[in-house]
């Protein structure tokens, strides 16, 4: 066990947990946002960041500390805490990211971790190489086998109380991903931040992000605290968290502002378009459009800034608390439908049923039926597994009809879209007192008849019948053949 990472809930993929940082003597609450400080840049200041909007820990770039000189001798001097003045953690980024923009830095692994040491970061980074998607596999394994170096080097560092994270590449080939997970995992590094997503979100490939960091979970521990590096749109940070993902950084709340642009949980805004600002934060409460955009510059950009930043917080906010109530995949739900590129996410994520049912707690809330999307749920699937291991009688009716009409069978089971057939007796278990709507759908039918299918072939001395409320006839035909089949449709 990671002995720095303890997970108190979770959700389909997501987790509540805490991040025990014993350089800064604090524990961050997890899924937790780290805005981004540039050093040189002060947009809010970290003291505000803390008292004003609840962060517990923030990242900072050591690799522009180290190379602005003035800012490099009171780092050492005075240490990286009274710098920015921020009494949480301070986790620091080691210049991987520069690397990828310029192609190459002076720093090495074993320089950039003793500075970051030096300065007081509490949770360090290595220089790793951030692979960029859709490159050659040749490159994608070479650049893997250095970033895998740079982890050991880290790893045999003398790095005292401070956390170190291992990130996680492997561009978009999901076997690399998981290989380089496995072998983060097996250092005794910290935090896993899944590096190299950036080009990824800025092209709105959520499904393609989604299948990167599920393969990145196939190969850590449960008990790794995973950074999904880059990421600070709120829109999909829900999605990020169902995933798997504990830690996100903002540079967007600032960087976005600098433009005029307004985060919404729904996506962005320019500043010029909006009539009505659709928050209830305390700018945006205090200002009109009009007023906003005739502040000086300045002036407009951290109010802008906080507003972006008041977003983020409250998203993940709402997402721990989705967490808690076991409704997170209801809020993706809500999120996917934001944007087409969203839903792709969604699609992905859901494409990952069988690895989120193992985190996704066996009894929650109520399932809410909310899309089509919701008949692929974690807990269909646990649902059709579960219907395997039934034991049955010789003759069986499954009916959606409330009062069956017959006493032929030996027993007679309930079947509701999109779970399939279940004995009464579960009726009143998780999953099955969902929330469906009355005008089911055909992905709805579609699980229903893959229960019934698992139910027949498990099960292959039982007579079973199934009488159905005018289920299409290309949906029924899906079933085993000797499924015999009535339509009550017009009975009561
Ligand atoms: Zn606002």
């Amino acid at each position: 066990m990671r002995e720095h990472f303890e997970l108190r809930a979770t959700d389909a993929g997501g987790r509540l947990g805490e991040l025990t940082v014993p350089r800064a003597g604090v524990t961050v609450e997890t899924p937790a946002l780290l805005p981004v400080i540039n050093p040189n840049l002060d947009t809010l200041s970290p003291r505000r960041l803390a008292e004003e909007f609840g962060a517990e820990i923030l990242i900072t770039n050591s690799y522009i500390i180290h190379g602005t000189d003035d800012v490099r001798e009171r780092a050492l001097e005075d240490g990286l805490h009274e710098l920015l003045d921020f009494p949480g953690a301070i986790m620091t980024d080691s210049g991987s990211f520069q690397l990828s923009e310029y192609g190459e830095i002076d720093v090495t692994t074993e320089e950039i971790l003793e500075f970051q040491r030096a300065i007081g970061s509490d949770i360090a980074t290595p220089v790793d190489i951030p692979t960029p998607p859709d490159i050659s596999r040749e490159r994608a394994a070479d650049e893997l086998e250095t970033t895998q170096e740079r982890l050991e080097i880290a790893d045999r560092a003398d790095t005292g109380e401070m956390l170190v994270s291992a990130p996680v590449q492997g561009s978009t080939y999901p076997d690399l991903r998981e290989t380089a997970g496995r072998h983060a995992d097996a250092t005794s590094l910290d935090v896993f931040p899944v590096g190299a997503v950036v080009p990824l979100l800025n092209e709105y490939r959520y499904g393609d992000m989604v299948d990167v960091v599920a393969a990145a979970k196939r190969g850590l521990g449960a008990d790794a605290p995973v950074h999904l590096f880059g990421a600070g749109h709120p829109m999909m940070f829900a999605l990020g968290v169902a995933m798997g993902c504990d830690l996100f950084d903002s540079a967007a709340y600032a960087l976005y502002a600098r433009d005029d642009r307004y985060l919404t949980v729904r996506g962005t805004h320019h500043l010029e378009n909006l009539d009505y600002l659709p928050c209830s934060c305390s700018i945006c409460a205090e200002y009109s459009p009009d007023e906003l955009r005739e502040l000086p510059e300045d002036e407009r950009e951290s109010e802008l800034a906080a507003h972006n930043l008041h977003v983020t917080f409250a998203e993940i906010r709402r997402i721990k608390q989705a967490i808690r109530a076991g409704n997170l995949l209801e809020l993706v739900e809500e999120r996917a439908r934001a944007h087409p590129t969203m839903l792709d996410g969604y699609r992905t994520l859901l494409d990952h049923a069988a690895q989120l049912e193992r985190s996704d707690p066996v009894s929650k809330g109520t399932f809410f039926y909310t899309s089509q999307e919701s008949a692929r749920r974690p807990e269909v699937l646990r649902h059709h597994e579960r219907i395997a291991r039934l034991s049955t009688p010789d003759s069986l009716l499954l009916t959606e009809a409330d009062s069956p009409r017959s006493d032929e069978y030996d027993d007679i089971w309930r079947v509701e879209p999109p779970f399939g057939p279940f004995p009464r007796d579960l009726s009143k278990s998780y999953p099955l007192t969902a929330e469906v709507p009355d005008r089911t759908d055909r992905a709805a039918l579609e699980a229903a008849v893959r229960g019934v299918s698992r139910l027949v072939e498990a099960n292959p001395e039982t007579d079973v019948t199934l009488a159905h409320r005018g289920w299409p006839a290309d949906v029924v035909a899906r079933l085993p053949e000797r499924v015999s089949v009535l339509d009550v449709a017009g009975d009561s």
